[in-house]
């Protein structure tokens, strides 16, 4: 079954994200679960988690047909210590926010190497992330998404997307978001319908579809 929708605001508190995904005819929807731009945010109260579940039932949504995303700010690859360090907490945190509104999916920016340490040294530091977050929180499902390769950020080859998942103990917690934007921009041609068979073709021999958890599908010129 495939699902079609849009990020929604969450502002004024997350219970009210299903219904204007509701309105906007969406049967998915993404959203964030706190500011994406800020490290720190208010536990979810006790009121706001019984009425996202209300209002996902009332409007329609089960877990699988919402894709929350994490902060900008996270980076699960980061070299330095204190930076990693910060990050695998507040990502333990995003995951713990997911579990508690009985998501069971994560969607994430994979992580950046900064020039500090090799690209192999960030994809394994990726990984041990994710490993960690498996071992703090049960159930959701880490979902990679891909980059555009901007900088230093890993995640652009689908190469550096099967490393990631190999190197994760739980695969059953582990998958993939296709942003078509990043995928473009990182050098997979998508201009036409035999180059999309292609490059589709590509993703399932390294990556496989199987771990196709969802779709950005946007043509902006960036995220
Ligand atoms: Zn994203």
């Amino acid at each position: 079954m495939k699902y079609i929708g849009a990020h929604v605001s969450a502002a004024g508190g997350v219970d009210q994200a299903p219904k204007r995904a509701y309105q906007i005819g969406a049967n998915a929807f993404a959203l964030f679960t706190k500011n994406q731009r800020q490290w720190v945010a208010k536990p979810l109260t006790k009121k706001i988690i019984s009425d996202f579940k209300a209002n996902c039932k009332r409007f329609g949504f089960s877990s699988e047909q919402i894709l929350p995303h994490d902060s900008y700010l996270i980076n699960l690859g980061a070299p330095e210590t204190e930076k990693l360090e910060k990050s695998r907490a507040a990502f333990i945190d995003e995951m713990e926010r997911c579990h508690q509104l009985g998501l069971t999916l994560l969607n994430f920016h994979p992580g950046s190497h900064l020039k500090k340490i090799s690209e192999d040294e960030c994809i394994s530091l990726i990984a041990e992330s994710i490993n960690f977050a498996h071992q703090a929180v049960p159930d959701v499902v880490a979902v990679i998404e891909n980059t555009a390769g901007q900088g230093t950020n890993l995640g652009w080859k689908f190469e550096q997307l099967a490393q990631i998942i190999e190197q994760v103990e739980d695969k059953s917690r582990v998958g993939i978001c296709i942003d078509t934007c990043h995928t473009f921009a990182a050098g997979y041609d998508l201009s036409s319908k035999e180059a999309c068979e292609h490059t589709f073709a590509e993703f399932e021999r390294i990556v496989g579809s199987s771990n196709l958890r969802g779709m950005h599908i946007n043509d902006a010129k960036s995220n």
